[in-house]
């Protein structure tokens, strides 16, 4: 488990918008309702798109101006098909992997993985970078899929600490390892366009395993992690 996530009563937090204002998860999987995925993707787009013209309209927007009509339409599809994609497990990536026949079982390393969430608590986006690794077992994979799998988990309302975990137990589970770490380095726009305010800052969260627990492993991936690329 990892060392940012809590598990049951967190002291001094009285309700959930306390809990949401600190950025604070309870469970690594996202918290969904069951048979989420039972409504189809044009139906959430029609409700979402009728009930964004209710907020827009509660807001004192004019929806027959042309610039604005066209807009809940607009954030229903993007939510449902782009920026909110990976709730649905029919988007989850199909991963393929070979057999490890060149026993290559040194650090395989993918960095600078852009990376595009939201914020559940404000639903704003958090953006940054990841950088994820293993060591082979018996399987290895092809690179980009390792993008994939961090797209897909990004594609969803999130936590950073929550992510970072997702990220990390999918790699387990596809490439049949312990031996994975997943470093995220990411600003939130919700950190920045309100509350402190505080442009600067970037949240870093990191989840290691297997032999990524020991000091060697860990240092061998941070520096490579920040190693120079060659011109
Ligand atoms: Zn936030």
């Amino acid at each position: 488990m990892s060392d940012f996530l809590l598990n049951g009563h967190i002291e001094g937090l009285a309700d959930s918008d306390d809990l949401g204002d600190l950025h604070i998860a309870t469970a690594s999987d996202t918290p969904m309702k069951p048979r989420a995925a039972v409504m189809s993707d044009a139906e959430k787009i029609e409700r979402i798109s009728d009930h964004f013209a209710e907020i827009m309209d509660i807001l004192g927007l004019d929806l027959r101006d042309d610039s604005l009509r066209g807009t809940p339409r607009r954030v229903a599809k993007m939510y449902v098909n782009e920026i909110f994609r990976g709730l649905n497990p029919a988007n989850k990536p199909d991963i393929t992997t070979f057999e490890n026949k060149y026993q290559y079982r040194r650090l395989v390393v993918e960095r600078n993985i852009p990376l595009q969430s939201t914020c559940e608590h404000h639903f704003q986006p958090i953006l940054g970078v990841a950088h994820v690794a293993y060591i082979p077992n018996g399987r290895v994979v092809g690179l980009s899929k390792l993008n994939r799998i961090v797209e897909f988990y990004a594609r969803r309302p999130q936590v950073q600490e929550r992510l970072t975990m997702q990220i990390a137990e999918e790699l387990k589970r596809v490439l049949k390892t312990d031996d994975v770490a997943v470093y995220i380095d990411a600003r939130h726009l919700c950190v920045q366009a309100r509350g402190v305010e505080h442009h600067g800052a970037s949240t870093i969260t990191a989840e290691y395993a297997g032999k990524f627990l020991s000091d060697t492993t860990k240092h061998e991936f941070l520096q490579a992690v920040y190693s120079k690329m060659p011109e």
